[in-house]
């Protein structure tokens, strides 16, 4: 198994503002896999995708990639963990406006040692054609894509897409979720992405839903037409 999850449990504040977010989380991913979290607002799943992507510690439990748990890593380490495996894709796009399309995806090759071409990838996200353009002359959806772009040039081994499509209207949504199978086909990535779009279940492997803090349901995607019948 390549990212396991195990007892992960996270508190915010103090004494009464007290929350306990997540009561005790355990996921195992296979490499390759796409992982969709499902989950009301609130219910923690940024929380858990950020304690994936080490930008947050958990109060219990560890997250181990390839044998290797993210607790045990030096700063320096991870750090490079950050940099080389992780891809993140947020619901805002957070693109720099003053430089192109071509340099906000290569701003995510920053000290990668396995970048893929520049080229390649506008090629395969659709945006040959915008290369040159600066975030402000772009659609929502193609400032989506060059977010998508910047996260996987490094080709990180695990994709983390957080309400990638939630600024989006349904249709670009759709083209969104399917550029990241598109992604997921192309370059193997493991891929863990919350979204609430029911396009999602034509992509999905694996469908996990949280509430009050634990996983409710956890099911094997087999014939890729569940997720849209979810209740969580
Ligand atoms: P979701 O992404 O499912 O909407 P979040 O993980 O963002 O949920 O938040 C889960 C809970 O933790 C919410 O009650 C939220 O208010 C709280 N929370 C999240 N981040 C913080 C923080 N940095 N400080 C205090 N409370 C937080
Ligand atoms: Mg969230």
């Amino acid at each position: 198994m390549f990212l396991e999850i195990k007892g992960i449990k996270k508190h915010y504040g103090e004494g009464e503002s007290r929350v306990e977010v997540l009561n005790g989380i355990d996921i195992e991913v296979n490499k390759g896999e796409i992982v969709v979290l499902l989950g009301p607002s609130g219910s923690g799943k940024s929380t858990l995708l950020n304690i994936i992507g080490g930008i947050d510690d958990a109060d219990e439990g560890y997250i181990s990639i390839d044998g290797e748990k993210t607790a045990d890593m030096n700063e320096k380490r991870l750090t490079q963990y950050r940099r080389k495996h992780l891809g993140y894709v947020f619901q805002m796009y957070n693109l720099i406006p003053n430089l192109t399309v071509r340099e906000n995806i290569e701003v995510g090759a920053y000290l990668s040692d396995k970048a893929l071409d520049t080229d390649e990838i506008l090629n395969t996200l659709g945006l040959s054609d915008h290369a040159d353009k600066k975030p402000n002359q772009l659609s929502g959806g193609q400032q989506q894509r060059t977010s998508i772009g910047r996260a996987i040039i490094k080709n990180p081994d695990i994709l983390l897409c957080d309400e990638p499509t939630g600024a989006l209207d349904y249709n670009t949504s759709k083209d969104i979720l399917k550029l990241i199978e598109d992604v997921n086909k192309k370059y193997g990535n493991t891929i863990i992405i919350v979204t609430h779009n029911d396009a999602i279940k034509n992509m999905a492997d694996r469908v996990i839903t949280l509430r009050d803090g634990r996983i409710r349901k956890n099911y094997v995607n087999d014939n890729k037409i569940a997720a849209a019948d979810l209740e969580w």
